[in-house]
């Protein structure tokens, strides 16, 4: 891989910067929380080892946040396996792959999970807040609300890139969180 490994002290400035909604959410939710079910911690971890995060460092983010709960004792046994086992390190060895768009967006999102697709599983009244909070301008949130309303989360969520990025585009439509991330940091930078 040409990509540098991050530094997990780096993710809360980076989840402002550089994250999709999607993922954005679920970082926020996990530093209130301290804790968040399976399937998002699946969606985040793989993210985080598309973006760079090593075992090891992953390993110890998960501990940090989860320990603030629970004892380490529970997370060894509990949660450590599951963070190895996404990496291909334990159990069917299978290097398993970020999730793409698709796979995110069609989903199913029950209540008390933050995993999946903000764009298609929020209601207008929440996605306009968070717009507001990321500070998307009222035509950037007219025009993101459109969007979603047509059912077009995809294009809803590479404007709200343009809006978050002084209105530079990604080189295509998002269709995947890691793609997100990774225009982001062309564009702006670290
Ligand atoms: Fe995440 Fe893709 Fe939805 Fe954007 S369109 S919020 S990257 S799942």
């Amino acid at each position: 891989s040409d990509k540098k490994d991050i530094d997990p002290a780096d993710l809360d400035s980076y989840s402002k910067k550089h994250y999709p909604l999607c993922m954005r959410h679920i970082h926020e939710t996990l530093r209130t929380a301290h804790h968040l079910k399976h399937f998002c911690r699946l969606q985040y971890g793989l993210f985080l080892k598309g973006i760079g995060l090593t075992l090891e460092d992953a390993l110890q983010f998960w501990r940090e946040e989860f320990t603030k709960l629970m004892d380490h004792d529970k997370f060894e046994k509990q949660y450590a396996y599951n963070v190895k086992h996404s990496y291909g390190k334990i159990g069917s060895m299978i290097n398993y792959s970020p999730f793409n768009c698709i796979k995110i967006i069609t989903d199913s999102v029950g209540p008390g999970e933050h995993h999946g697709c903000p764009f298609r599983n929020w209601d207008a009244t929440l996605v306009k807040q968070k717009m507001l909070d990321h500070g998307v301008s009222t035509e950037g949130i007219d025009t993101i609300l459109d969007l979603v309303k047509n059912r077009h989360f995809q294009i809803a969520c590479t404007k709200y890139f343009e809006y978050t990025h002084s209105l530079q585009a990604p080189s295509t439509t998002i269709n995947h969180p890691n793609q997100y991330f990774e225009e982001s940091v062309n564009i702006i930078g670290e």
